[in-house]
């Protein structure tokens, strides 16, 4: 008999499994994966910690969560400063000092660059934007939005920026410094020796099953309360039809050479390179093994069996989400969270924060 079933031993689910163990509740924690840490786990390769479900940075302006992450894991002082390559030009991200310099040659100051992204802005500016091209073409103008926003959106979410919301460009920054931090917040790092060491250490002392597919082992299982981080639609049966999500793959490479990008991340903004990035994993924490692990990134069309990765937050998929919602709060001694049971765009310390909030009402 447990206290509490925790359905995925991702990053919301150990958060909850950590807490609720230290309150004293018996908790067991199943994964319908062979491994623990959902999508922010890390396996090592060569020597090198490989972000399998593609790369995560740790960053937040919430010292709360900053502080609470630490207790698991030392980061180092990595930043994120991803490059972006369109056809044979390289620009740095976000869009910065460095950026505009380098995108248009009369350019020196902040006043320039401002004058030039006006120029442009007024001659297409759009009253009240309504998608993410109108709104990409009100922040940056149309030399921007055209070689580093347009082919990259379009290939990360499978549709036209037309057809996109605006909000998803909104977590891009712009800036008139020569500032390559791709985040605006506070702390930022990787944590030394990879995630799914964070992960082990929140569920040291607690019962694990991998490889047990909660559908199948339900009723094998006498537990007071449900913690689920499934995806919410799959949960109700997909009774009134599937929420939609971007699917991601990755193809991982050895290379026997020590540097191949030399960075992190680079964005490639081309509409025609299948790809929407490389990561070089070794970079992440500055890493000085003699061979190197890439991984390209493709994103397709998500079908019910495949791996959900982003939530596609459009106006449809939430009034459906909402839908679902209603009948969760119908539902008895079972919560839903994280990324997929909440259907939610989270970052790390975002799924961290909901997770605490949570569990504050739970003496
Ligand atoms: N984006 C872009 N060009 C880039 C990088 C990002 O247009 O080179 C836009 C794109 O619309 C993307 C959004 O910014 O969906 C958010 O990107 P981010 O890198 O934050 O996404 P994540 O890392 O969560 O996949």
């Amino acid at each position: 008999m447990y206290d509490y079933l925790i359905v995925g031993a991702g990053l919301y689910g150990a958060t909850c499994a950590y807490e609720l163990n230290k309150k004293g509740y018996k908790c067991l924690v199943i994964d319908k994966r062979d491994h623990i840490a959902g999508n922010i786990y890390t396996k090592e390769i060569e020597g090198i910690n490989v972000h399998v479900y593609g790369a995560h940075i740790f960053h937040t302006s919430n010292k709360e969560i900053w502080d609470y992450i630490n207790q698991f894991a030392e980061f180092n002082n990595f930043i994120n400063q991803p490059v972006a390559r369109y056809k044979n030009e390289l620009y740095n991200l976000p869009f910065n000092m460095n950026t505009f310099t380098k995108l248009w040659n009369d350019v020196f100051t902040p006043d320039d660059a401002k004058n030039k992204i006006e120029e442009e802005k007024n001659k297409y500016h759009i009253e009240d934007p309504k998608n993410l091209e109108e709104q990409a073409i009100n922040l940056v103008g149309p030399t921007i939005y055209e070689k580093l926003i347009k082919g990259y959106t379009a290939k990360q979410w499978g549709r036209p920026c037309t057809e996109l919301p605006s909000f998803i460009i909104k977590r891009l920054p712009v800036r008139f410094t020569f500032d390559n931090n791709y985040f605006n917040d506070r702390y930022q790092g990787i944590p030394i020796g990879g995630y799914t060491k964070i992960i082990e250490k929140m569920l040291s002392g607690i019962e694990v099953r991998l490889n047990y597919d909660y559908k199948l082992h339900k009723n094998e299982i006498n537990a007071n309360n449900v913690i689920y981080t499934g995806p919410i639609d799959e949960y109700f049966d997909y009774c009134y039809g599937p929420l939609e999500y971007r699917k991601v793959e990755f193809k991982t490479e050895i290379l026997d050479c020590d540097n191949y990008q030399g960075n992190a991340v680079v964005n490639y903004t081309q509409y025609e390179i299948p790809y929407t990035r490389i990561i070089e994993h070794k970079h992440f924490e500055f890493g000085k093994q003699s061979k190197t692990v890439i991984s390209k990134e493709y994103s397709s069309t998500w079908k019910p069996g495949d791996e959900p990765y982003y939530p596609l937050n459009d106006n449809k998929n939430n009034d459906l989400y909402n839908k679902y919602k209603e009948l969760a709060d119908k539902e008895k001694n079972i919560s839903f969270g994280g990324r997929l049971g909440l259907y939610k765009y989270y970052d790390m310390d975002d799924t961290i924060e909901v997770a605490l909030n949570y569990l504050k009402d739970i003496k």
